[in-house]
Formats: C-alpha cells, sequence, structure tokens
C-alpha cells in the first residue's frame, strides 16, 4: 500500500491484484446518478483507470486522488466521499497581508486535500483591505496603519494595502473553478477600528480613533445605536455580496467589549427602545439586523460563537466555535438545529506554533462536540491562521502545513479511518504535491516536539509576542 499514500484517507480502499502504470491522463471520467454530490469510485485495474462520482465535484475529488498516486501502483478501487459537508481553511489578509498568487497556492493546497470553503478574513482593526466604490474612505483611509508592532515582529513605516474588485473576482473564480466557496468575512461590530477611524461618527463616542498598530481586543466598536452605522454596514455588505456569490458571509460578532455601549446614549436609547435587557442583547440585536438584511438578498450569515451570548440568534445562522467555555454552541445545536463549524482554539489555530499546538493535537482532535445530539448539526471543520505574528508566506505556509492537511483529514476521512502515524507517512509522500505548488512544509522533527522543546518553545512564543505587547488604547 505504499504507493497508495492518499491525503486524506480515502474511505475505503480494495485491492483487485495486480499492478498497473498510473497515467493520469488516460483516465475516463463518468457521472453516476446514485453517488452523492462529493462522491466518487476510482477504478485503477488492466482495464485501465475509470473515475466515476455524482457530480463534476466528485470527479474533481477522484481526480485530486489519481494525481497522487504515481508510476507503478496496485490495481485498486478506491469508493470515497467526505464526512463532513464544509471543510475550510481560514486566511487574516489584514494583520498582514497576502498576493492574490501566494493565496491562489493556498487554494490549490485545499483543493487537492478536497477542501471545498475559503474563508478570507478582510476586516479588522489593523486594516479595511476591501476595495469599495460606495464608501472609498473605508479602504483609502482604513487599510493604512502607520506601523507595525505585534510583539517582536515590528515594522517601522506605514503598512497598507487592499485587494481590488478584479482581484477578489479573480480569487472567487480561481475557487469555483476547483469547487471551492469563498466566504467572506466582514466582523462588525467589534473589530472595527479601521472602519471607525474612517467614519469617526459610526463610532459610539464620535471621536478619532487610529488603524489599530498591534494586535488586542479594543473597546471601539460600532455604534449600534445610530442609523448611520447601519447604512454604512449594509452599504458595505451590498458591495460585497456583488463580489462573492456565496450562500453565507461571515459577519464576524467575536470580541466585542461593551464599554463604550454602558455609556454610550445613542446604544442605551436602543436598547430601551428595542425592549432589551442589556448590551449582550444589543449585540444579538445588531447581528439579526444584519442577519435580516442578509435574508432579503437571499444570503445567510456566519458568525463567531460570542454571539450566543445575547440568546438571540436564529437557528439559520451558523456558528463558528473557537472558544466557547459555556457552551453556548451545544445548546444553539440541540435547541434550534443550527449548525457548528468547528475551529477549537487550542487544536486547530495555525497562528500558534508547534510547541503550543503539535500536530499530533490537531490530527487527533475529534470533529465531534460533546452533547451535541445530532450529529449533523456539526457542518464541519476549518482551520484558521491569524498573521499577527506572520509577515510573509514562506513563514505562513510553515505555520500552515501540516496542520492544515490534519484539519482537512478530519473534515474528509472517517474518524474510524483516522491514524496520526500513517497519516505523517501519508504527509511526506504529499509534501512532493506541495512543493510543486510552491508550498514547503515544517519540517517533520518539528510537528511534534518533545515536552521539553514544547515548554521552552511556549515560553519563547508567549515572551516574544504576548508578554511583549503594547497596552490596548
Ligand atoms: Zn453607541
Amino acid at each position: 500500500m505504499d504507493r497508495l499514500r492518499i491525503v486524506p484517507k480515502p474511505l475505503k480502499t480494495e485491492l483487485l491484484g495486480g499492478e498497473i502504470s498510473i497515467n493520469a491522463s488516460d483516465a475516463v471520467f463518468s457521472i453516476e446518478e446514485k453517488l452523492g454530490k462529493e462522491e466518487y469510485v476510482l477504478t485503477a485495474d488492466q482495464n485501465g483507470i475509470r473515475i466515476s462520482g455524482g457530480s463534476e465535484q466528485a470527479l474533481f475529488y477522484g481526480r485530486q486522488t489519481l494525481l497522487q498516486m504515481k508510476g507503478i501502483c496496485p490495481c485498486v478501487r478506491i469508493t470515497d466521499k467526505p464526512a463532513h459537508e464544509y471543510r475550510g481553511f481560514m486566511l487574516d489578509c489584514v494583520r498582514h497581508i497576502f498576493s492574490v498568487d501566494d493565496i491562489k497556492k493556498l487554494i490549490d493546497a485545499a483543493a487537492s486535500l478536497k477542501m471545498n470553503r475559503f474563508h478570507w478574513h478582510l476586516t479588522d482593526d489593523q486594516g479595511f483591505r476591501i476595495w469599495l466604490d460606495s464608501r472609498p474612505s473605508a479602504t483609502i483611509e482604513g487599510s493604512v496603519r502607520k506601523r507595525s508592532e505585534f510583539g517582536s515582529l515590528k515594522e517601522e513605516g506605514e503598512y497598507g494595502g487592499y485587494y481590488t474588485k478584479n482581484q477578489m473576482r479573480e480569487i472567487v473564480d480561481y475557487c469555483a473553478e476547483r469547487f471551492i466557496t469563498v466566504i467572506p468575512e466582514f466582523d462588525i461590530p467589534g473589530h472595527c477600528s479601521a472602519l471607525i477611524h474612517a467614519y469617526p461618527d459610526i463610532g459610539c463616542t464620535e471621536k478619532p480613533v487610529e488603524v489599530k498598530t498591534h494586535q488586542g481586543i479594543f473597546e471601539d466598536i460600532l455604534c449600534a445605536g445610530k442609523d448611520k452605522t447601519f447604512e454604512i454596514v449594509h452599504d458595505i455588505l451590498s458591495e460585497i455580496l456583488e463580489i462573492f456569490p456565496s450562500e453565507y458571509i461571515h459577519i464576524g460578532g467575536d470580541e466585542a467589549p461593551k464599554a463604550k455601549w454602558k455609556e454610550c446614549p445613542d446604544c442605551q436609547r436602543r436598547i430601551r427602545q428595542a425592549g432589551l435587557k442589556n448590551e449582550e442583547e444589543l449585540q444579538g440585536w445588531f447581528t439579526n439586523e444584519i442577519v435580516s438584511f442578509l435574508k432579503s438578498k437571499g444570503r445567510k450569515a456566519i458568525v463567531w460563537n460570542e454571539s450566543l451570548k445575547s440568546g438571540l440568534i436564529g437557528g439559520e445562522t451558523v456558528v463558528q466555535m473557537w472558544m466557547d467555555p459555556k457552551k453556548d454552541s451545544v445548546a444553539f445545536a440541540n435547541s434550534l438545529g443550527g449548525k457548528i463549524i468547528v475551529s477549537d482554539f487550542f487544536h486547530y489555530y495555525c497562528d500558534y506554533p508547534y510547541s503550543m499546538t503539535p500536530l499530533n493535537k490537531t490530527y487527533n482532535y475529534k470533529a465531534v462536540i460533546k452533547g451535541i445530539k445530532n450529529p449533523e448539526t456539526v457542518y464541519g471543520v476549518e482551520v484558521p491562521i491569524w498573521t499577527e505574528f506572520i509577515n510573509n508566506f514562506e513563514h505562513l505556509c510553515y505555520m500552515f502545513f501540516p496542520r492544515f492537511a490534519a484539519v482537512a483529514e478530519s473534515g474528509w476521512t472517517a474518524e474510524e479511518n483516522k491514524n496520526a502515524e500513517d497519516f505523517r507517512k501519508r504527509f511526506r509522500s504529499y509534501c512532493a504535491i506541495l512543493s510543486k505548488i510552491g508550498i514547503t512544509a515544517a519540517p517533520p522533527h518539528e510537528w511534534n516536539p518533545s515536552p521539553l522543546a514544547r515548554a521552552t518553545g511556549t515560553i519563547g512564543f508567549m515572551n516574544r509576542n504576548v508578554r511583549n505587547k503594547p497596552k490596548n488604547k
């Protein structure tokens, strides 16, 4: 089976006896309606290579498997389909921006690993990276910060950049050709310093706010009491919807401190008029306003799990669970049938070093949520990378791979077919494909550091980045 090192591991592999020389261009493809939308059967024997699938997407996945079979292979029948519907990766292009060409490399890797979602984090405190025709100030003013001071990663001088509409459409098309949906994220009402810098009158105090130069959680969030906020947010979303055809739009909702809302007369008036109990409910109300707007345009929302604190989010919204100590996501799934995307911070966040999150920890994490009654409410998995401490593509790839592939496998491969040691072997073979794409993974000896290396690596990372942080302002 050494010649059949496929990532992610297929559902079922049957050896048929004998061997065949694989030439991918000889494969014959056919649609078979009885197979599922993402299900394919690949047969390679003396009669040649046949791939049948339930859709063009399924045939594409069969082809990705075939491309990992090289030279002389045992004759084989591979019957395969994904464990989860949603299999994604997230890239933060705010803290550091990455070129369209580099993003395409990640998309190529995702496609080859049978992922089907690209969550593109485009707005945050440290920059607003979407070009807007209706609100050009958001981009012109909001895309530039005066300097960068992310822990030990300090860069003097202005840092800026954004994606033009043509560039974003290019990414959408490139993904569509690979059966990947792009889900843009416009993070509101928190993480909006860059937008409030451009439009101070949609903050609670209406005072100038800087585009942030360091990481953190900041108190200046969008004012939920002012109608102007919704005018601007609707304008921005309308343009986002023109560029991105995805059913789901990510509207953030994470890390929104309520200090300004508590003191803001407009926000307090909104709480009274809408009959809300407190600022947490105000965030729920805010989110639901945006969800209604999206619904009027035929779209739906994804939010980070903090949005559930209000208790007001409806079951049609998808929740991305990253840090949920109170298990709000479980209650949401069980009581409303709401769908959950699993992106657990301690296991899936690839911006943390291998000393904190070794490959095995990522790989062995089960994408099942304890306490969930209906397993179908687990929509799938997503591997995120935040880029405060990552300012070039080489480092991004080092941090992402192999953990990116480990999460792809958790999304595709049935839990009972997973095996960490086997995955590591298969990933080593898969590196040849990554290399052709232009991606270099972290070297194998760094994937699972020793306990001592884990301790020193973690302390070093914390000292460099977390303790070395300017006070939020
Ligand atoms: Zn306010």
